[in-house]
Order: C-alpha cells, then structure tokens, then sequence
C-alpha cells in the first residue's frame, strides 16, 4: 500500500475541512482542533424580525456544519498520526489489515468492514 498516496488525500481533505470551517467558525486560539461557530454580530440592529430569523437560521446552521466537519477533522488528524506511527491501515478492533479499496472510499477509516459499527 502507497501510504503516501493515502497522505496526501488526507491532507486535501483536512485543507478543505479547514476552509468550510473558517467560513462559518472561528478557530479558538488556544486550541487549534477546537473552532467555534460565528454568532451573527449582535451590534447590528436586525431591521426585522425575518432578519432576525435569519440570523438565528444561519447561526444554528454553522452550529451543525462546524460539529459535523470537527468530527471529521479529529477523524483525518487520527489518520495522520497512525501514518506517522506506522499502524495506518490496520484496523483499531482486530488489528486485520484495512482493504485498500475502503481505504480510497474513506482515507480516515479506522476499522476493517467487518467492524465498522
Ligand atoms: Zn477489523
């Protein structure tokens, strides 16, 4: 297996994951895993109350897009490690080899098939 070739989709991934999540949060200085959704700026006097529907729409959207891509970030970071320490593509449960091909659909996956869930 070309580990390299799994490196590099990991790290588009996390650019990516890094660009959408500094669109909607912010990343917390002190902890650059942790980003916090951006509260629409309460200073600007919302005209009306569908501006002001809108703003609290958008912000608990940021709210689930920043969890999901969190998620998925502390999943690729995982990856990253385990390519470092040498035990990328081994499943977390059985330690059995992780098929390539699930390896291509979900470079981030930590478990075979057989113990995914
Ligand atoms: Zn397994």
């Amino acid at each position: 297996m070309n580990v390299k070739e799994f490196e590099k989709l990991l790290l588009d991934e996390k650019k990516t994951i890094e660009e959408t999540l500094s669109s909607v949060s912010r990343q917390n200085p002190d902890n650059p895993n942790d980003w916090e959704a951006k509260y629409p700026d309460l200073n600007v006097e919302p005209s009306d109350k569908n501006d002001m529907a809108d703003e609290v729409e958008e912000y608990s959207n940021a709210l689930g897009v920043n969890a999901v891509l969190e998620a998925k970030l502390v999943n690729i970071n995982g990856a990253l490690n385990r390519i470092k320490d040498g035990t990328y593509g081994t499943c977390e449960v059985g330690k059995e080899e992780i098929l390539e091909n699930r390896l291509r659909a979900n470079p981030a996956a930590r478990t075979c098939v057989n113990h995914s869930k």
